[in-house]
């Protein structure tokens, strides 16, 4: 079975768009909970990481690259 994969600074697709009409969240924080924020209006939620893999739909546009050191 595929895992969804998923990481920092990734914008998501969700299975239920926010209220707000928009349906592309960016991940900013990780952990046992990942924290999501809706590219729409800025709302940020938190959700525990099991639940956010389950809701979530797939990953429109992977985080790029850093080149910072
Ligand atoms: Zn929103």
């Amino acid at each position: 079975m595929n895992t969804k994969s998923f990481e920092l600074g990734d914008i998501v697709e969700m299975k239920k768009q926010h209220p707000c009409g928009t349906n592309e969240w960016k991940v900013i924080r990780m952990g046992a909970d990942v924290r999501i924020k809706c590219e729409g209006c800025q709302h940020s939620v938190m959700i525990p990481r099991r639940e956010f893999a389950k809701k979530m739909k797939k990953v429109i546009k992977a985080a790029e690259p850093s080149t910072e050191e």
